[in-house]
């Protein structure tokens, strides 16, 4: 079976490589700024992670964290490992909001703010996730 996270290859969705992992936007955005962070070897388990693996991952958070904080300025944020439609070590980096933001015209309402993420996953077309990769991508420090 091709593994989604050794094959990524989407220039649209990337947002940033470091040594160990990649940021990516989610295909998703009904909570405006969803990332996911893709470790870039192939490994099921949080558990199995290299201590170096761990402290950049870490950063990766901080650096999405204050990079949001500038743009939709999320009230909370979920991180979150499943792994269940792909089993290949990532993490949902979710911005959650207690309003609706606004981005392109286009209004986001986090439907389940202060509880878990209703199941929805709605794609997003690629000029409306390259204009938001770039929006991320100018206010996130290199
Ligand atoms: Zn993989």
């Amino acid at each position: 079976m091709k593994c989604k996270w050794c094959n990524f290859d989407n220039k649209t969705l990337l947002i940033k490589e470091y040594k160990y992992w990649r940021l990516s936007l989610a295909e998703s955005q009904i909570l405006i700024g969803w990332t996911h962070a893709s470790l870039k070897r192939h490994i099921l388990f949080f558990e199995e992670l290299r201590d170096e693996e761990l402290i950049e991952l870490k950063k990766i958070i901080m650096e999405i964290k204050e990079t949001l904080n500038k743009t939709f300025k999320p009230d909370w944020f979920n991180v979150m490992q499943l792994g269940n439609m792909t089993p290949h070590l990532h993490f949902q980096l979710v911005p959650r909001y207690k309003e609706k933001r606004i981005f392109v015209g286009r209004e986001f309402i986090d439907k389940s703010y202060g509880r878990p993420i209703l199941d929805e996953w709605i794609e997003e077309d690629n000029i409306f996730l390259k204009k938001l990769r770039n929006y991320i991508k100018k206010e996130m420090k290199n």
